[in-house]
């Protein structure tokens, strides 16, 4: 059987971490609640989506999220002075700005408004400019924090292995090849362009794909014994259910027992949300030990 990136599993086990290394933030006279702002601009479902299983989360670790929702038609003028807001207050420790933004805003002027020190997506560009020079500071977005952290949950090494990251968004398919790179690994990068898809993918020894297509992914695109992370979320038409890039049986099949895959939903996903409260966390060290 090819084994499972359980995504659930390790952030349940990671998530006691948090939670002991929340209530140690708020205990006592000097206690902080750590504290992440959300701003949301516009009434996407899927953003919504996303918000409510932070805000969720939050709770359940004994953190506090605070969420600011605009309607699709504000100004960037108003979105900046809230940015501002939030900046200047001391018990807001992390801020992120859902995206994707509406067309009309300018997402390098709001991402670059944040500051640096509260930008828990890593995103703005001061940050970007560090995961781009895999730098030891660097604050990685959530969805590559969380691919990092599933990776080393099942202590898979990248040092010397061969990587195809599908995808080159700046949200996801970026961050996460610097973050193999960081690792040692050679790694290819695809995107909706590359002609050959399949000559990438079979000489991989492990393949992110996060391009948004369900089922991209097939059995005639990989061979036995290769890692596979699905980081792809689509709502199906008909029956609503999120679905990854990989078609699962069909792959799982090939990479047989020495292979491993991540499912979706259940892998990446939880990873994600898990990981941008760690940097939440760190945010708050930061701050404590800059006092
Ligand atoms: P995006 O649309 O910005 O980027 C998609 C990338 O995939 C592009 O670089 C494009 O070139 C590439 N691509 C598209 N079609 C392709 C094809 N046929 N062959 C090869 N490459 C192709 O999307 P994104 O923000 O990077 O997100 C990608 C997927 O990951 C989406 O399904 C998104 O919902 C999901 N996602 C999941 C999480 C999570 O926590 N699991 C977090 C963020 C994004």
């Amino acid at each position: 059987m090819t084994t499972i990136l359980d995504g659930k599993k390790v952030r349940d086990a990671r998530k006691e971490v948090l939670m002991a290394k929340i209530k140690e933030f708020t205990l006592g006279s000097g206690g902080v609640l750590p504290c992440l702002a959300i701003v949301q601009v516009g009434d996407r479902a899927d953003s919504s989506t996303y918000i409510n299983a932070k805000k969720k989360f939050a709770k359940e670790i004994g953190a506090e999220a605070v969420h600011t929702k605009f309607v699709e038609t504000v100004s960037e003028e108003n979105v900046l002075r809230e940015i501002e807001n939030l900046n200047n207050d001391p018990r807001v420790h992390g801020i992120i700005v859902q995206l994707p933004l509406p067309m009309t805003m300018d997402k390098d002027i709001i991402l670059d408004s944040i500051f640096p020190e509260k930008d828990v997506d890593g995103l703005c560009a001061e940050n970007s400019k560090k995961w781009l020079e895999g730098r030891a500071d660097a604050i990685w977005p959530a969805t590559t924090r969380g691919i990092a952290e599933i990776l080393d949950a099942s202590s898979i090494s990248l040092e010397g292995k061969d990587v195809v990251v599908i995808g080159r968004s700046f949200l996801v398919g970026k961050p996460t090849a610097e973050m193999c790179l960081s690792r040692n690994a050679t790694v290819t990068v695809c995107h909706s362009k590359t002609p050959d898809l399949i000559a990438a993918t079979s000489q991989a020894d492990v393949i992110i794909v996060a391009a948004g297509k369900p089922r991209l992914i097939g059995a005639s695109h990989v061979k036995a014994g290769q890692t596979v992370i699905d980081v792809g979320t689509t709502p199906d038409p008909v029956t609503g259910k999120i679905v990854g890039d990989v078609d699962f049986d069909a792959v799982s099949k090939v990479l047989g027992d020495t292979g491993m895959i991540s499912p979706v939903p259940g892998g990446v996903g939880p990873m994600t949300v898990l990981a941008l409260f760690e940097n939440l966390i760190d945010a708050c060290y930061n701050a404590k030990n800059n006092k």
